[in-house]
């Protein structure tokens, strides 16, 4: 039988099959839909936990709530506010392991990468304490005569964000900083593959002082997105999570008259010219690719070598090092590369790693055969192919596992024409010692993110985060100053002070004259 438990982690245990809950006013609210998903020990395949799927009085429910906080948060001074996101990272930084232990029991990836990602969510949470300064607006004195004239940002009211299973706690960390802060209400859709992590963010949230209603989780698939999409109190919906996806949210949640911005899939390439430090360019490439096996949005999938002599020295150093990666259960703590979300996930990129090799790419190294940990845990080794071509689907498709690709490419203009004519825009780099070709590379790359030897060039809180082409829907970059604009509206008053002055009727355009 089903226990229906908080979302405190002493209870997790492989022997029970618990059901998460959903978290709305303050409070963890057992689901009423019926419907429930497998949540997974992806390092053991077992399914771990059942999380509740909300039908509309659950999402209706957590609107309502956020709805009725509203005034008030928004009515807080901003310094208040960002007092209570002060206290809510200290509980964040005390609750890291804990962090770390939830994010690898459900997503897999090892205990050292989950912590990192749950430290960079925290950066988002340090940006948004300064929130008295971010929302200072602009003033003009004496626009016309005796006139002054200022712009100032309010919150738009309830807003939500829909998240993906790779990142548990940084993804949403990206969106409700910084939305809370600004003073708008947030409802959290967590992925339903690994939703633990968000529940005690919520907590988290309440013990710091957060009144309810402020922050609530809805647990939920297409449905309960639906119900986000189509709610007339919803004033905003940030979403991550693969490109057919976001590009459907961003369609219906425009259409239905929302703020919408949609981050998308990615296939990121690494340019690698010959003047490159080798051995810097290999053990970058190593952890980008095979980093949380594959599974980022901004993990390098693709490696352009420029010239042929570059590419077979770069293959000379990146086997020995893939050869040494150790795929093991996450808790391990010498595991480099974790398990795969799910078993469907792991299917889909094996068939890839299949596909690639029928479509006449070499493939160096097959994770496959590695020395994998025993048991039905969702384990592939690193794998590498070169000869990947253009027209492959290996090369145009996300595939979001741990293969990386070599595209051999004659010079920098042809890398660099690879990467602007590709759907995806949302990470690249380049590797090499020579200032020209680095300025030119990032002058001329179509992608919104750009790293110089720097493989994951994923920005920090204070700058924003986003792709371009069809990595990014929507107008905005999520956090940093564009966050800001996100989760803002402006207002801009002119007004006449002293009043006494006569200036009579005059019924043209207003003019300085
Ligand atoms: P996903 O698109 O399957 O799911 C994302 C969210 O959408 C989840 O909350 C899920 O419940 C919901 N969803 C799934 N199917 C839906 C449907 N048919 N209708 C409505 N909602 C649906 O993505 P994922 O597998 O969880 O995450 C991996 C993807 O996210 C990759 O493509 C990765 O590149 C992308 N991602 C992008 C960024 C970025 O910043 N651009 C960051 C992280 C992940």
């Amino acid at each position: 039988m089903s226990t229906v438990v908080t979302p405190d982690l002493t209870s997790v245990s492989n022997e029970t099959v618990r059901t998460i809950n959903h978290w709305i006013n303050g409070k963890a609210v057992a689901g009423t839909s019926g419907r429930t998903s497998d949540v997974y020990n992806p390092a053991t395949g077992r399914v771990q936990a059942k999380v509740a799927l909300a039908n509309r009085a659950e999402m209706d429910m957590a609107v309502d709530a956020a709805v009725a906080a509203f005034p008030g948060w928004a009515a807080q001074p901003p310094l208040r506010r960002a007092r209570v996101l002060f206290r809510f990272r200290e509980l964040f930084e005390q609750h890291l392991d804990k962090f770390a232990e939830l994010i690898t029991s459900e997503h897999g990836k090892v205990l050292s990468d989950a912590k990192g990602e749950a430290t960079r969510g925290l950066e988002v949470v340090e940006f948004a304490t300064g929130i008295p300064h971010l929302l200072k607006g602009e003033f003009s004195e004496q626009v016309g005569t005796d006139i002054d004239s200022w712009s100032m940002r309010q919150p738009l009211g309830v807003v939500a964000g829909i998240t993906p299973f790779n990142f548990p706690a940084m993804v949403p960390m990206w969106m409700f900083p910084v939305a809370l802060a600004c003073g708008n209400c947030f409802i959290l859709k967590p992925s339903e593959r690994d939703p633990s992590a968000s529940l005690l963010i919520a907590e988290l949230l309440k013990k710091a002082g957060l009144p309810d209603g402020v922050f609530s989780v809805v647990h939920g698939d297409k449905e309960a997105v639906d119900l986000i999409l189509e709610h007339p109190s919803i004033q905003a919906v940030s979403f991550v999570g693969s490109t057919p996806i976001a590009e459907y949210v961003y369609r219906t949640g425009t259409a239905n008259g929302k703020r919408v911005q949609a981050l998308g899939g990615a296939k990121n390439h690494m340019i690698v010219m010959p003047d490159a430090d080798l051995d810097q360019a290999a053990d970058a490439l190593v952890g980008a690719a095979y980093g949380s096996a594959g599974e980022r949005c901004m993990a390098i999938s693709v490696a352009v070598a420029v010239t042929n002599a570059t590419a077979d020295a770069l293959i000379e150093k990146l086997t020995p090092r893939i050869a040494k990666l150790l795929v093991a259960d996450g808790t391990n703590p010498a595991a480099e590369l974790g398990p795969l979300v799910t078993g469907i996930h792991l299917e889909k990129v094996r068939g890839y790693v299949e596909l690639g090799a029928k479509e006449g790419a070499e493939l160096l190294v097959d994770g496959r055969d590695a020395a994998l940990p025993r048991g039905d845990g969702f384990f592939l080794g690193a794998c590498l192919f070169d000869h990947v071509k253009p027209e492959m689907r290996i090369y145009k498709e996300e595939i979001f596992g741990p293969v990386l690709g070599i595209v051999r490419a004659r010079d920098f203009e042809t890398a660099l024409e690879l990467i602007n004519d590709h759907e995806f825009g949302n990470g690249t780099a380049i590797f090499t010692r020579d200032g020209d070709t680095a300025r030119t590379f990032v002058h001329k790359v179509k992608v919104g993110m750009v790293g110089v030897n720097v493989p994951i060039p994923v920005p920090m809180a204070f700058h924003s985060f986003g792709g371009w082409k069809r990595s990014l829907f929507g107008d905005h970059a999520m956090h940093g100053p564009e966050g800001v604009r996100f989760y803002t509206r402006i207002k801009t008053v002119t007004a006449r002070w002293p009043t006494g002055i006569r200036v009579g009727v005059d019924t043209s355009m207003p003019t300085l004259g």
